[in-house]
């Protein structure tokens, strides 16, 4: 009986797994220039923190969602985003009660009942912040020139920014009306699903993937261009903080998150190198959410981002940095009588910081090298019962072949030289 992973899944194999504790790592080290903050939540919740939150027309909530009944006959999700979980938790720890903004940073599994197909999984990463407690433009600001910032920091060349607008509370009822009016008046051009959405969610059929559709809603009315004034004004601001740092960005009206909550900014990185699925990472505020919580008005916003999408641009135009990982010391066993000894030495040498390893097979003297060869090991040191009398071994440098004699009582610090000049 052998077992396979569930359906859309995947296990992430070290190989993998080194690159995207690699990615994790540039995010935390950027996330803390930006002044956030870890947070760690339940990977499940009550099934009304994302029922309420995302929406409840939402494809999220009506098809992909992870729903089970414990025991206690408890309604319980798996997460199938972050954001929702933070604002559940700001709200139940007051956290409104800490200096405004708070910033948090969040990375962990997600879960969605989805197709799988190439780069997207039933269980996959995200990583993501949020910052909550500002309507400042300079926040949106932040929050996008920190996704930039980031995908730059791990070597992402080519990348298209689109903005949108969502506005305000007393922008959306509006501008909903003229756009039902309009597909109304389209309804025979429209696939079932959206025929369904102009009466459930019309902002949703910018969504479809259907050409016919998207030929449609190309000439719909959009939101953007109907925003209040004060909406607009946040809107230009944003616009001038990306300026004032250069970076360039696209104005994207048919960008409509896929969730019901978000207010005003919107954003998106795509990756061209990546073809369809080429969204690498987004997000937007949410002036609402707080409330929807049972918390006070209290303005956010936040991004998430892919880690199997992002690791598949890095992989494409990026670099990544994982040598640190690999272990660099081998200590070959030339004879069993010193056997003992070498474990002495291999925990000695662990002890003093520095990566190393030995055989646990019983291999011949020969196959040990060849193991450690594959491993990628770069330091020999040899180690037989002649060395031992001696108390000196052999360190060699399987890079360029250099061997020297070492003293057994001055292993560790010609070592550590070694390794240190090699970093
Ligand atoms: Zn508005
Ligand atoms: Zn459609």
């Amino acid at each position: 009986m052998q077992f396979r992973v569930p359906k859309g899944t995947t296990d992430i194999v070290p190989d993998v797994a080194v690159k995207w504790q690699y990615l994790e790592r540039k995010a935390v080290e950027l996330f803390k220039t930006y002044g956030y903050k870890p947070i760690i939540t339940p990977i499940f919740e009550h099934t009304e923190v994302f029922t309420r939150s995302i929406g409840s027309s939402t494809d999220i909530v009506q098809k992909e969602m992870y729903t089970f009944e414990d025991k206690g006959k408890r309604s319980l999700t798996l997460r199938p985003e972050g954001t929702a979980p933070v604002i559940r938790s700001y709200v139940e720890q007051n956290m409104n009660q800490l200096p405004q903004p708070v910033k948090l940073y969040y990375t962990g599994p997600m879960f969605r009942y989805e197709r799988p197909q190439a780069g997207r999984y039933r269980q996959f990463w995200q990583i993501g912040v949020e910052a909550i407690g500002s309507d400042d433009p300079a926040v949106d600001a932040e929050s996008i020139l920190l996704l930039v910032n980031y995908f730059k920091a791990v070597g992402l060349k080519e990348l298209t920014l689109y903005i949108n607008s969502m506005g305000c509370e007393n922008d959306r009822p509006q501008y909903i009306e003229m756009l039902k009016e309009y597909a109304e008046a389209k309804r025979e051009s429209l696939c079932n699903d959206c025929v369904k959405r102009v009466d459930l969610n019309p902002l949703r059929l910018f969504d479809c993937k259907n050409e016919t559709c998207q030929a449609v809603m190309a000439d719909a009315p959009k939101l953007i261009d109907h925003l209040c004034e004060s909406c607009s004004g946040h809107f230009d601001e944003v616009k001038h903080y990306l300026e004032m740092q250069c970076v360039n960005y696209t104005i994207k009206p048919e960008l409509v998150r896929g969730l019901d909550y978000y207010t005003k900014t919107t954003f998106e990185i795509v990756s061209p190198l990546l073809g369809a699925q080429n969204a690498i990472g987004g997000g937007g505020r949410y002036n609402k959410l707080v409330e929807e919580f049972g918390g006070p008005s209290t303005p956010g916003i936040g991004f998430a981002l892919g880690t199997e999408r992002l690791a598949l641009a890095v992989e494409k135009e990026g670099v990544f940095d994982v040598n640190e990982n690999s272990t660099e010391v081998f200590i070959a066993v030339a004879d069993p009588a010193a056997k003992h000894a070498a474990v002495n030495i291999l925990y000695q040498l662990r002890s003093n910081d520095i990566s190393s390893d030995i055989d646990y097979m019983n291999r011949s003297l020969k196959a040990q090298l060849n193991a450690a060869n594959r491993r990628g090991i770069r330091y020999f040191v040899f180690l037989g019962s002649r060395e031992l009398e001696a108390g000196a071994v052999v360190v060699k440098d399987m890079e360029d072949g250099a061997q020297v004699e070492v003293k057994l009582n001055e292993l560790v610090e010609h070592l550590t030289g070694l390794v240190g000049a090699a970093k």
